[in-house]
């Protein structure tokens, strides 16, 4: 599976550490705790969950009165299995008329995300309407109009520098025009410039209330999986600014960091929904936690 050799990296990071002081320990003291820690926090796991996953460990130690190093293998990854619950995940936008915004800041793989998405609703039969309401650079409008062609879906853009609102409106009058199921909104990430950005998200979310009130609402964070803990405070500081319903996890094939999906959604309990294993079309997934940790650790 793609999913288990894309985290190869991760894998080697995290479980090599693991299982090298599960069998180097001979007995469960405060140093295999602590090496446990370190590995796990190396991982990229988090400060938070890793305290809470160890806490856990602890407690289900003692409970079951376990002796052998060993023998915390399986119990530490329901810990982290635990953790990163985050109840049931909805993807009601593949069955209902839906509004997607993404947002995220240059470089993480926005637009190429919102390529892969629309290549995938359309795959499923979906009648998919791209708005490029990110206005504020100049090529990303020409970027996400070559994934539009790629994904065989259409595009409303607007002139550079137009207000990403009345983009979001023209976008919203051709969905409804061609019955649309899904209205994907490139939508802008500068988090060096906070209350702009709630200003504009609020603003385009004023168009939806209006003229797409009963549209399932969706608002994707896209993330860079390879800048680990970067990422989960850029989720932390979008989370501020908006109502997030899930993440995206991009360049996570060759990545070591990949322990950050645990992280965000230990630390902040909105669900990492896709990830981002290469370049091309096909190379968006849907995340599952319990497929995570399989991958990982079986
Ligand atoms: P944006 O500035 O956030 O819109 O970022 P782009 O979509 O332009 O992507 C930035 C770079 O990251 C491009 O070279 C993409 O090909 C690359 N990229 C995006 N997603 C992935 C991914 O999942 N894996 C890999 N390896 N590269 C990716």
């Amino acid at each position: 599976r793609r999913l288990v050799s894309g985290l190869t990296k991760t894998r080697d990071n995290i479980v090599s550490g693991m299982d090298s002081i599960f069998h180097g320990f001979s007995r469960i003291d405060d140093d295999f705790y602590e090496e446990l820690e370190e590995t796990l926090i190396m991982g990229d796991l988090g400060v938070r969950a890793t305290m809470d996953i160890i806490e856990d460990l602890k407690e289900k130690v003692k409970e079951q009165h376990i002796k052998e190093p060993l023998e915390c293998r399986q119990l530490l990854i329901d810990s982290i299995r635990e953790q990163m619950d985050v109840g049931e995940t909805a993807y009601e936008f593949e069955n209902r008329t839906s509004v997607v915004f993404v947002i995220g800041v240059n470089g993480v793989g926005k637009t190429t995300t919102i390529g892969k998405l629309a290549g995938k609703l359309k795959d499923q039969n979906k009648k998919v309407i791209l708005a490029a309401a990110d206005t504020f650079r100049a090529a990303a409008g020409e970027q996400l109009r070559e994934w539009a062609n790629r994904a065989g879906v259409e595009m409303i853009g607007g002139q550079e520098g137009a207000d990403p609102a009345s983009v979001v409106y023209d976008a919203v009058a051709a969905a409804k025009a061609r019955k649309a199921d899904v209205l994907l909104c490139d939508t802008a990430g500068r988090l060096h410039n906070k209350k702009n950005l709630m200003e504009e998200l609020k603003k385009i979310n004023r168009v939806i209330d209006r003229e797409y009130p009963d549209a399932f609402r969706e608002t994707l964070v896209v993330l860079d999986a390879t800048t680990g803990q970067n990422a989960l405070a850029q989720a932390k500081e979008f989370n501020e600014v908006t109502d997030i319903t899930g993440i995206v996890l991009t360049k996570m094939d060759g990545t070591a960091k990949g322990g950050i999906a645990v992280a965000i959604q230990a630390e902040l309990g909105i669900p990492v929904k896709y990830i981002g294993v290469g370049e091309t079309i096909d190379d968006l997934q849907k995340f599952d936690s319990e497929e995570f940790v399989k991958a990982l650790f079986y």
